[in-house]
């Protein structure tokens, strides 16, 4: 667990994934984290075999009696391009989410951050033949923004029209920037990786943690933010992002929670010199 003042994050790991580098950051020269890999390694990247190391997760937040799932991984049984997403059967994943929170139908919120393949899996599943909520009881939170994105293409993704268009009108609310939850629980934008992403901004007792989302897939982009991801829709918008959550976390004593960090809850950013330096935090309990 981590805990923000009262607030309580909890991770439920759905998949460790481990894309090749090229693939992700193509224009990531290894070579040029030579003098990082002793931290990097084994939990961020590997270094031989080029591949970046990241967790598909969902986040349990717990505050005000309210239950809330940030993004919904990948789901099962559903038809996608990667094999180890492709039709998954049988992963136990809401057992996990039951036993480290709440069982679905307990579940409040859900907050998809953008609409992409690994954040909104689990939004439905395949029930009585045909796509049903998840969370029967809870309100979906997603913005308004990656809706009308999705609208706007000739031919939205399967992810889309499995996960996101087959939920039930009257469940979602198709939010703005800046949207509260409750007291101290905000979502602020974050474009760049996608048009419309927003981060979960927790502010409660004076303790604060950003849950960046995809803002930053992995702590190596603290020493070289101007990395964006290959799947980023605005690269140049996302280093911009980038840079400027660094610095509030910095200048806010703000915890950075990013969607995909393997094996640690959250990253103490500070500076070093001009580059920004990462302090581990883990879950604990
Ligand atoms: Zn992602």
């Amino acid at each position: 667990m981590l805990q923000i003042g009262d607030c309580r994050i909890v991770s439920v790991l759905e998949q460790e994934f481990e894309p090749r580098v090229d693939f992700l950051f193509p224009e990531l020269n290894l070579a040029s984290l030579a003098a990082e890999q002793s931290w990097l390694e084994p939990s961020h990247l590997d270094f031989p075999s080029g591949v970046v190391r990241l967790a598909i997760q969902s986040f349990i937040v717990k505050v005000d009696g309210l239950t809330i799932v940030v993004d919904t991984g990948i789901g099962e049984e559903k038809p996608r391009h990667r094999p180890e997403w492709h039709q998954r059967k049988n992963t136990g994943f809401l057992d996990s989410l039951g036993e480290h929170g709440d069982a679905p139908e307990r579940v409040d919120l859900v907050v998809c951050t953008h609409i992409h393949v690994d954040h909104v899996g689990w939004n439905t599943r395949w029930m009585d033949g045909s796509w049903q909520p998840t969370f029967p009881n809870a309100r979906y939170l997603i913005p308004l923004i990656e809706r009308d994105h999705m609208r706007a293409q000739a031919e939205p993704p399967s992810y889309y029209a499995d996960s996101v268009a087959t939920l039930p009108e009257g469940m979602v609310d198709w939010v703005q920037p800046h949207h509260e939850i409750c007291p101290g629980l905000t979502l602020v934008p974050l474009p760049g990786h996608s048009p419309g992403m927003v981060g979960l901004r927790i502010e409660r007792d004076g303790k604060k943690a950003m849950l960046c989302s995809d803002a930053l897939h992995s702590p190596f982009q603290l020493r070289l933010p101007e990395v964006s991801s290959s799947l980023c829709s605005d690269a140049g918008l996302a280093r911009t992002t980038r840079h400027a959550l660094l610095s509030e976390c910095i200048a806010e004593d703000m915890l950075l929670v990013p969607a995909h960090l393997r094996e640690h809850a959250a990253i103490r950013v500070h500076r070093d010199g001009h580059v920004f330096q990462p302090e581990f935090v883990d879950f604990v309990g």
